[in-house]
């Protein structure tokens, strides 16, 4: 039987070794947590239609399980070759293609250093807001209730500044749930969404911002907050431009929501020193059209976010896609 190691056991690793097996090849996944699941371990209801990430991640683990799908977590890939996985305990495994889903890496907050991430109590990323969801607990730093929430678009995405010029896709959308689930929590709270322009590129996204304003009445204003500090009573005052009004304006918030981009996975530069790029540092398939889950190396292939930003949907289409593409290969 063929043999295929997928690196990473994110959504991508996990539909890939699925749709593998059903193909009659040996996958063997490799990750280097502890737990498969990838960034989708770290969020709470996902949009577009608010299901439980940890239902669609548990689904996904008992189909690996039912599977009997051989899974090494724990285990790091240093280099990858198209008939051979080398790990950074300098062991080798032996396999007949590979499938690179080793994801994407969450821009650091603190880099934007005008917002005060980890410097000020009460500014915070779209991934703490997640995982406050989950431990059932979102409040200020002093355990009090917000009356007025910033959220901002684009941090560390479509940013020279930062070497981030691609657009991120989901943080939009991110945006528009987390001001739906917060206006639930906090029913009395005011809450403002910073974007230099909306992107509902998904199926019911579009919908989702419009529920927002009317049901929600969730305000958005297009402006990029330009500098953030904290005030003497513990909130934080922001500066920002209205854009379409051409006015500047000046507020304070309780909590300023930093939507986080996703950025290319440090790993990808080591990886492979043939494998080819974007600019963006993400992984360029070998074309975007015939062959976008190919590498330009015959025998390696890639699945999700390791080539670019997308939701869990378009991830999990192109791992059956790259898995399909492998079986393919493996034939000729
Ligand atoms: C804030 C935020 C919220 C989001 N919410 C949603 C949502 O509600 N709905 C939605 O559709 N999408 C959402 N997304 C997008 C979603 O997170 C991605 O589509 C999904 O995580 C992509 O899966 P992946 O397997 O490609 O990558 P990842 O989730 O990054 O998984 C990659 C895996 O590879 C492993 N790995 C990396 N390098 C190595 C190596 N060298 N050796 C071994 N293992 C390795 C990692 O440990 C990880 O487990 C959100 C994204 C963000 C940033």
């Amino acid at each position: 039987m063929k043999k295929v190691i997928v690196i990473g056991g994110g959504a991508a690793g996990m539909q890939t070794a699925l749709r593998l097996k059903e193909q009659g090849i040996e996958p063997l996944i490799v990750e280097k947590e502890a737990d498969l699941g990838g960034k989708l371990r770290g969020w709470h209801a996902l949009f577009p239609s608010f299901t439980p990430a940890e239902e669609v991640l548990a689904e996904l683990r008992r189909r690996i399980q039912e599977q009997k799908i051989e899974v090494r977590t724990r285990t790091e890939v240093a280099r990858v070759e198209p008939r051979r996985v080398m790990l950074t305990t300098g062991e080798e495994l032996a396999c007949d293609a590979a499938v690179v889903a080793s994801g994407f890496t969450l821009f650091d907050a603190a880099l934007k250093e005008e917002y005060g991430y980890g410097l000020y109590d009460n500014v915070f990323t779209s991934v703490d807001i997640e995982r406050m969801l989950n431990e059932g607990r979102v409040a200020r730093a002093d355990g009090s209730t917000p009356r007025r929430i910033a959220l901002l678009h684009c941090v560390g995405s479509r940013d020279e500044k930062v070497c981030q010029q691609h657009c991120s896709r989901v943080c939009c959308i991110t945006g528009v749930k987390q001001a739906m689930e917060l206006k639930q929590l906090f029913p009395e709270a005011d809450i403002f969404n910073f974007y230099m322009d909306i992107r509902m590129f998904g199926p019911g996204y579009e919908e989702m911002y419009r529920e927002a304003q009317q049901k929600y009445n969730v305000h958005f204003v297009r402006g990029r907050i330009s500098e953030a500090a904290p005030t003497i009573d513990g909130r934080v005052q922001i500066k920002a431009e209205d854009t379409l009004t051409g006015r500047p304006l000046r507020m304070s918030v309780d909590m300023l929501i930093l939507l986080v981009g996703m950025r290319a996975n440090d790993d990808n530069a080591t990886l492979n020193g043939e494998l080819r790029r974007a600019p963006s540092g993400f992984m360029a398939p070998r074309d975007h059209f015939l062959h976008r889950v190919e590498s330009n190396v015959a025998g390696i292939f890639y699945a999700g976010t390791v080539t670019a930003p997308k939701n869990i949907g378009e991830t999990l289409d192109e791992a059956t896609a790259a898995a399909d593409a492998v079986a393919e290969y493996l034939k000729n």
